[in-house]
Formats: C-alpha cells, structure tokens, sequence
C-alpha cells in the first residue's frame, strides 16, 4: 500500500511557526495581529523554528512565545532583553526576537534599552504598546497619554508620556519604526524587514488594549489617521526628518522612520578577534596557564 503520509520529493514542507496553543488574549486585543504578523513573518523569510528563539519578559503580551514552535522563553519582568542578549551571544547563528510591552521594555526593563541600542546587538525588539498595564489590569504606563483616567490616575495621568520613538532615534538606534496592528499585512512585511537588519531593529506597534484603553471603536480612529511611509514622501536615512516624524501627532505614521547600515555587536567582536590573531594576542587558556 502506498504511503500516503510521505511528502513529494518536489514540494517542500510547510514549516509553520504556530504550535497549537489557542492565545488567550481578550477578542480584539491588539496582540493577536502581532503573533499573526510574526509568524508570517518568519514564514516568509523560509527561517526554521530550530534556528528561531523568541524571548519574552512579562505581561499579555509577553505570553506570544507560548504560541509558537520555535524556541521560546516567558522570562521575567524587564529582563526580555539581557535575556534575549545572553541568548544571542551564546548563539549567533539563531535569529532572536523581543516581543515586549510598553511596560515592560520602558519601565521595569528600561535601563536594559540603552545599553542593546549602543552595542547594536542582533536582535528585533517589536513593542506592543497598548498605553497601559493589561495584565494587572489598567494602570497608567510610561506611554499613557496626559488626562488618561485609569486604575492609578483616577484624575487623569499627569506624567509626561515617554515618545518610544523619539527615544529610541536619540539613544541612537539603528533601526526605528511604527506598526500598527490594524493592519496586519502591513505588519508582516515590517518585521520581515526588521528581521533581516544587521543589528538592534525597534518596532513600535499600536496595539490596542480594548478592555482597559480605549475599547474597539479606537480601531477606526486610528485606521483614519494611518499614513503609511514610502520613499517618496520620506527618506528613511534623514535622521532630522525621522526625529519631526516623531513628534508629529497630526497622523499615525507607519514604517521605518530612520534606517542606518552599522556594524552589529557580532560583526564588531569578529573584527577584534581577528585584530587580536594579527597581534599575535594571548589566547585567555595561555594567559590562564602562567596561574596554574
Ligand atoms: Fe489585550 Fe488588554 Fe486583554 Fe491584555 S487586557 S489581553 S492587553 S485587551
């Protein structure tokens, strides 16, 4: 009897990232259309699960890795990113994604940021910025905007919302974009193209919390005010161009507002390592050997 469950030697087999786990995020929850996008994102580039770790830290959505068949760590409260780098430096050869929370990644973990945006380390950061606390249920985050009642500003917010990507174009960042999570097919193609860049790429993704900010009718408000960037009406390598797109709230720009080709961390120590071969250096088992 043949056997029908053999794959023909023509036709490649479907590799998908989803492993089966129903999300448990509330209907209309923004991140839902991250996981959608991420995985068709990884999809598309053709990477394999095996070579693939996506590390979380912790709120709604850091619950993504557990959606998925890759490598995967729901890790601890700020710390997705030293985490996510140990991951990389110990493994280079897997592609290593950041899904965080506004939170997350610029409260708890907020010290974390600078220091993976200055080593240009090889890693996508996608934030999933909902403006509030999900998970503990609807406090005032670093991204609540001013007059916002919630849980813990009853009187409405009166802390300066921090502008994620103004933030990250003056730490110096080599990759800086807007996503959306209204539009999915949008949002696949971007972290495809964060994905492939050579070093630290940020995704700021509107991602609606419908149940604590906003509800779902924010959805056309924000779909009306969407521009999306292309070369003609932007240069993405025009960091002043980039840094006035920030700051303009008359539109929801979406797509990479700055883009600089720079040596990732890896590519930088590669070329110590070869400089210390050409200066002959001490390898650290010889230098380890004159204490023994
Ligand atoms: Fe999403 Fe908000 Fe529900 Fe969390 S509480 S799953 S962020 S809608």
């Amino acid at each position: 009897m043949a056997d029908t469950t053999t794959t023909p030697a023509t036709e490649e087999p479907k590799i998908s990232f989803r492993n089966g786990n129903k999300p448990v995020w509330c209907p209309g929850c923004g991140d839902h259309s991250v996981l959608g996008a991420l995985v068709g994102a990884l999809e598309r580039l053709k990477l394999k699960p095996e070579m693939t770790a996506v590390i979380s830290g912790i709120g709604c959505s850091s619950r993504l890795p557990g959606y998925l068949s890759c490598y995967g760590f729901n890790s601890i409260h700020g710390r997705a990113i030293p985490i996510a780098t140990g991951v990389k430096l110990s493994r280079p050869e897997l592609t290593v994604v950041v899904p965080i929370g506004d939170g997350d990644c610029f409260a708890i973990g907020g010290g974390h940021v600078a220091h993976a945006v200055r080593r240009n380390i090889d890693l996508t950061l996608i934030v999933m910025d909902n403006e509030i606390y999900g998970l503990t249920k609807g406090q005032a985050s670093p991204t609540t905007p001013l007059g916002t009642k919630t849980k813990t500003t009853a009187y409405g917010a009166y802390e300066k919302p921090f502008n994620p990507l103004e933030v990250m174009l003056a730490y110096g960042c080599s990759y800086v974009a807007q996503g959306f999570a209204g539009d999915i097919k949008y949002l696949t193609g971007l972290f495809a193209d964060a994905i492939q860049h050579p070093g630290l790429s940020f995704i700021d993704v509107v991602s609606p919390c419908p149940t604590y900010r906003g509800g779902m009718e924010q959805y056309k408000t924000l779909r009306a005010m969407q521009h999306i960037l292309t070369p003609e009406n932007h240069n993405e390598h025009d960091w002043d161009a980039a840094h006035k797109l920030t700051r303009d709230k008359s539109q929801m720009h979406i797509g990479v507002f700055y883009r600089e080709p720079r040596e990732s961390y890896l590519e930088t120590q590669e070329h110590l390592r070869e400089k210390a071969h050409k200066l002959k250096a001490q390898a650290v088992e010889d230098i380890a050997n004159v204490y023994r």
